[in-house]
């Protein structure tokens, strides 16, 4: 049984979306307060966590880093704000989704599980163990234990970073057009929003580049796409 973590301190909210999850065939567990979401996500068994972005104390925004040091577990953060910059918040501390208050019960469910439906052919792709490591420079991707390394370190990188990394480096030298990436990542799921894929662009830069206000391994190919390349290579 698919287990929802729910986090959320507004009572009507919390207890409609159990109900209609519960109803739904999911075992659902919900928390009022961020520390107490934690707590239980501790105890594990999380298939996927439906995060407030304004919970008191701490807020969602903290929980999903939290959950994130650890975790790769699909995240769709719950926002009563519809400003395009917390939109974009959401997805750089790591939420696979979001929606905005007020959301249809439809909408949600459709979320869900199409988060939870990439997952699971994720998860379905058979492992080749013996394929070699994916590198540019100082990166370096093993696809089958979903690990990266940057300079020898160990980086977690969330599922939709991930892909975006994999993408760039299977296709090293070469430009990918951003109609490309969105379509190997997110597919039919891409809300619309293009700046979907700049943030994991940059969550992604972040992480590799040693200054990425100036990078050199992601580079943005003007009008195009972008394109991964060691620049100290021959
Ligand atoms: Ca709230």
């Amino acid at each position: 049984m698919t287990r929802i973590l729910i986090i959320e301190d507004e009572a009507s909210y919390r207890e409609t979306l159990a109900f209609r999850f519960t109803k739904d065939g999911y075992d659902v567990q919900a928390a009022e307060t961020g520390e107490e979401g934690l707590e239980i996500f501790r105890r594990g068994g999380v298939d996927l966590v439906l995060l407030d972005l304004m919970l008191p104390g701490m807020d969602g925004t903290e929980v999903c880093r939290k959950i994130r040091e650890k975790s790769a577990v699909p995240i769709i953060m719950l926002t009563a704000k519809s400003t395009e910059i917390d939109k974009v918040v959401g997805l750089e501390i790591g939420a696979d989704d979001y929606v905005t208050k007020p959301y249809s019960y439809r909408e949600l469910l459709a979320r869900v599980r199409a988060v939870l439906r990439r997952r699971d052919v994720d998860s379905a792709q058979i492992p080749i163990k013996d394929e070699e490591p994916l590198v540019c420079g100082p990166i370096e991707m093993n696809v089958a234990e979903h690990q990266v390394f940057v300079h020898g370190n160990p980086v977690f990188f969330p599922l939709k970073e991930f892909e975006v990394l994999e993408c760039l480096l299977r296709n090293q030298g070469n430009v990918v057009t951003r109609h490309q990436l969105i379509d190997r990542v997110w597919g039919a799921d891409y809300v619309g929003d293009t700046k979907t894929l700049d943030v994991h662009i940059k969550r992604v830069r972040s992480k590799v580049e040693d200054n990425p206000s100036h990078p050199q391994y992601v580079t943005t190919v003007r009008g195009l796409g972008y394109k991964i390349d060691d620049p100290n290579a021959d």
